[in-house]
């Protein structure tokens, strides 16, 4: 069998073993490190007092009305965890999501109550339709297509009201052509300039969002969303759509799913560089939360060895519904 030529003694000589021998030299060499300064923790905020429903398919997670959600924001700052991302439930939905761009919307509301009680939690928004149509799509639609003009238009407009309301970063998840340069656009015109927006750059048609359809109430009425989100089969194409976002003012770019999509995540901070995000989805959260009530893996240990791989695959930073559970943990000095 051929051996590859390292440059370096082979065995006996060289015992790659000797480093992982104790635990102080095994933390020495350590190559990456996951840290809850890293951590967005998505949230979803419904109409109503004293709201708190946990998703059947996240145990751990739930929808929060705005009193609750301020204790929660509260607890997540006190954790260490520094940012949460908004997702909104409106009263009413509509053909055009208008609860998504109204100044007085369930996010638009979320923002202002956090900002005043929990100034320094850094406030992120999820800007898209899906949540407020009608029909659960991302867009406008006519003739049973999903048009992409007129619903970057309204999703400009929705950022912006985010911005109004305290946002202190934006985040499209759309996947529609133009979308970056279009918030980017209202938000400077309006004096937002130093509002940064990550945008959901790779963003896949995936199974693995199953659950958060269940917390977002999201799911479309009719067809599918493979005519925005991309083909998980591609790659060159996700390079092609965070060049695209990063040409229109992306100041973060984010792949979505993370575990199932590492090699994109690779692939992305190899060729630009930039800040890069990974969102551990609903369904990565579920499959390990159901496999651990089975008594099949163990939980804390698979949690962190997933998360791990995202930062070691290249992200920055790790959207992840895990966030405050970790935080626990570390807390406790358990981990
Ligand atoms: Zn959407």
């Amino acid at each position: 069998m051929a051996i590859h030529d390292t440059g370096v003694a082979a065995y006996p000589v060289n015992r790659l073993r000797r480093l992982r021998m104790t635990s102080v030299l095994r933390d020495m060499v350590r190559e990456t490190q996951l840290s809850k300064k890293d951590f967005i923790y998505p949230v979803f905020v419904v109409p109503g007092k004293n709201v708190k429903k946990e998703v059947s398919s996240m145990p751990g997670v739930y929808q929060l009305s705005v009193d609750n959600m301020v204790r929660e924001c509260v607890e997540v700052k006190s954790l260490g965890i520094p940012a949460v991302i908004f997702f909104g439930i409106p009263e009413e939905k509509d053909e055009v999501g208008s609860g998504a761009y109204d100044e007085l919307g369930i996010v638009q509301q979320a923002l202002r109550a956090v900002k005043k009680e929990v100034p320094e939690l850094f406030l992120i928004t999820d800007v898209c339709l899906c949540e407020y149509t009608s029909h659960g799509h991302c867009g406008i639609v006519r003739d049973n297509e999903i048009v992409n003009d007129e619903s970057v238009e309204l999703l400009a407009r929705e950022a912006l009201t985010h911005a109004q309301a305290g946002a202190d970063m934006v985040a499209p998840s759309d996947m529609f052509d133009g979308r970056v340069g279009a918030i980017r656009s209202v938000l400077d015109e309006n004096g937002f300039h130093n509002v940064p927006i990550m945008s959901y750059a790779a963003k896949y048609a995936s199974g693995f969002y199953g659950p958060f359809r269940e917390a977002a109430e999201s799911t479309p009425k009719f067809g599918d969303r493979r005519s925005h989100q991309m083909d998980p089969a591609n790659v060159n194409e996700a390079l092609r759509e965070v060049a695209q976002d990063i040409q229109e003012g992306a100041d973060i770019v984010m792949v979505k799913p993370a575990l199932a999509y590492l090699d994109v995540l690779y692939r992305v901070k190899a060729a630009f560089g930039y800040p890069t995000a990974a969102y551990a989805v609903s369904g990565e959260y579920a499959m390990i939360k159901a496999a651990s009530a089975q008594g099949w893996l163990a939980e804390k240990a698979v949690t962190l060895e997933a998360l791990l791989a995202l930062r070691r695959a290249g992200a920055d930073i790790l959207i992840t519904y895990s966030a405050t559970e970790v935080a626990r943990w570390h807390r406790a000095g358990d981990i």
